[in-house]
C-alpha cells in the first residue's frame, strides 16, 4: 500500500506517492493490510467525509473495553490520503456472508424485473422528448418541441463514473443538493439491516450493471415510478422517479 511522505504541510493534508495532495484519513493497520473486510466507520458526512475506520478484530476490542479505546485496546493506526480511503474501502465491497449474499440475490431476482417493467413504461412516456432536471427544485421536466409535457419529482440515487469505474451514493456526495437525498438513506438503512455492503458502501468500483442493480433496490424500497439516467460529464446521474405531476 502506498504511504504517504512525511511531513505534510497542513494537517489536513498531505502529500500520498501515488496520488499526490490529498486529505488524511486514519484507518486500523488490519484493514491497511486486508480491505477486504467488513468496515466499522460512521456513515462521511460533509464535515467528515473520510470517518476513521477500524477492523471486525479491533471493533471487538473497543467493545470489550466499553466502547472507548484505552491504551491496551487502541489499534495501531495508519495514516493514508482520502484517495487511498476510498480505493480501499471500496475493495471491501463484495465481502458479504453468504447469508446476505444469498439475500442479495433473492432481491435482485425479484426488483430487476419489476424495474424493467417500470423502465418499459416511463420509455413510452417520455419516447422522444427533451429533459432537462433541477436539483433546487427537485424536478425533472421532459419536453417536446419546447413544450413541457410531463414533470416529475425526483430523488438522486448515486452516480456512476465511465473514468473511474466507481459508483458514488448521493448520499455521500456532497456537491448533491441535500433536497434531493434526503429519502435514499432509507436504502442503506435496509442494506444496514442485511448487511448488504454495496448499499452501504459510499463509493466502490462498478460497472453499469452494478449502478442499474442497486437502482433497482431504490426504486423498489422508495416506491418510484422508474430511473432517469441522465447523461453527466464522464458518466451517469441515475435519479428515482418519484412522482409524475402532469
Ligand atoms: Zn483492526
Ligand atoms: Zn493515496
Amino acid at each position: 500500500m502506498p504511504m504517504p511522505d512525511s511531513s505534510p504541510e497542513d494537517h489536513d493534508d498531505l502529500h500520498c506517492s501515488q496520488h499526490g495532495a490529498g486529505h488524511v484519513a486514519y484507518i486500523c493497520e488490519h484493514l491497511a493490510n486486508r480491505p477486504e473486510q467488513r468496515w466499522h466507520c460512521d456513515y462521511p458526512t460533509e464535515e467528515t467525509p473520510w470517518p476513521d475506520a477500524w477492523c471486525d478484530t479491533c471493533d471487538a476490542a473497543l467493545q470489550a473495553a466499553g466502547g472507548d479505546w484505552d491504551d491496551e485496546s487502541a489499534p495501531e493506526i495508519k495514516i493514508i490520503c482520502h484517495h487511498c480511503y476510498e480505493e480501499l474501502q471500496g475493495k471491501s465491497v463484495h465481502c458479504l456472508t453468504p447469508e446476505a449474499h444469498a439475500a442479495w440475490s433473492e432481491c435482485l431476482e425479484e426488483y430487476l424485473p419489476l424495474l424493467q417493467g417500470k423502465q418499459a413504461r416511463l420509455a413510452a412516456k417520455i419516447k422522444g422528448c427533451d429533459w432537462e432536471y433541477d436539483q433546487e427544485t427537485g424536478l425533472l421536466t421532459f419536453s417536446k418541441n419546447g413544450k413541457s409535457l410531463l414533470v416529475a419529482e425526483f430523488e438522486s440515487v448515486g452516480s456512476f463514473s465511465s473514468v473511474s469505474r466507481t459508483w458514488l451514493w448521493s448520499w455521500a456526495n456532497f456537491t448533491t443538493f441535500p433536497n434531493v437525498r434526503t429519502r435514499i438513506t432509507a436504502v442503506r438503512d435496509f442494506g444496514e439491516a442485511r448487511d448488504f455492503l454495496p448499499l452501504i458502501i459510499p463509493k466502490w468500483p462498478a460497472e453499469l450493471v452494478d449502478a442499474w442493480e442497486v437502482s433497482a433496490f431504490a426504486v423498489h424500497l422508495l416506491h418510484a415510478e422508474g430511473i432517469y439516467r441522465a447523461p453527466i460529464h464522464q458518466g451517469f446521474h441515475f435519479l428515482a422517479i418519484m412522482s409524475i405531476q402532469s
